[in-house]
């Protein structure tokens, strides 16, 4: 069986691990993703994916990547870069008002094809190894199911993994995330795009607040729905518009609530 591991790394530079980051590789088999992150030169003609579409060159460099753990379907772990290390996963992005999210994060790349492959469901074995492998990881940091992220939520304009098909309510059962939870509300519309008031602008102080990275003001604008969009792949996957309506208003309330503020 072979054993793989990533020379795609660096040092986290004293920076403490605060954060769990989960990703899907949206890759069409767990061994291209495997390939892809230890490979030191990857090029786009040699991985299977999304940039194989006609318009992109196959001699183009892709960026180098990595993450510190990979979960196959099956439940099998690999260790690619240990946790002392940064490792290159997160990419631009931020939570909780900082960036450099790579320095202060364990990543898990979650074998899954994802929206460029159908979005396939996540395999009961995988979910309870990566249920296993996060508490493993919030113990040895001394961290609780707060630390738990989606990519999407620290690159909403980006990322859209691990996707609406992941678990979270099942983790935050298990004390692994944070997942709200009210009682059945209308999903009856309160702002979207070009809505401008003090709604707006509390909304932006709640998502910031929950870590999301968003602006100021008052205005609804087509950023601040990209954010909603994400929060909704997060905590109310049955629809995702973009829109604030009440059903993910009270959502967005009773995460905040279970999260907690960080600053005043
Ligand atoms: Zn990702």
């Amino acid at each position: 069986m072979m054993s793989w591991s990533s020379p795609n790394f660096d040092s986290r530079e004293g920076t403490p691990v605060s954060l769990v980051v989960l990703h899907y590789t949206g890759m069409a088999t767990a061994e291209d993703a495997l390939r892809r992150l230890v490979d030191p030169a990857p090029v786009a003609g040699a991985f299977p994916g999304p940039w194989q579409a006609a318009d992109i060159d196959p001699a183009t460099p892709l960026a180098r990547v990595s993450s510190h753990w990979v979960v196959e379907e099956n439940g099998r772990l690999h260790e690619l870069v240990p946790e002392q290390h940064r490792a290159w996963h997160a990419g631009r992005g931020s939570w909780r008002g900082a960036e450099n999210v790579n320095a202060r994060s364990v990543g898990i790349e979650i074998a899954n094809g994802g929206h460029d492959f159908g979005l396939p469901p996540y395999p009961e074995a995988q979910i309870v190894a990566v249920m296993g492998l996060v508490r493993d990881i919030l113990s040895r940091h001394g961290l609780d199911g707060r630390a738990v992220i989606a990519h999407s939520d620290l690159a909403p304009g980006r990322k859209a993994d691990p996707g609406e098909h992941f678990p979270w309510a099942r983790l935050a059962q298990a004390g692994l995330a944070v997942h709200p939870a009210v009682p059945p509300t209308p999903r009856l519309p309160l702002a979207s795009v070009g809505s401008q008031g003090a709604l707006v602008a509390r909304l932006r102080w709640k998502l910031a607040q929950i870590g999301y990275g968003v602006g100021e003001g008052d205005v609804f604008d087509e950023e601040l729905s990209v954010v909603v969009r994400a929060v909704q792949r997060r905590i109310r996957p049955a629809l995702i518009d973009g829109a604030l309506d009440l059903e993910t208003s009270a959502l967005i309330d009773d995460f905040l609530e279970r999260v907690g503020t960080f600053r005043s």
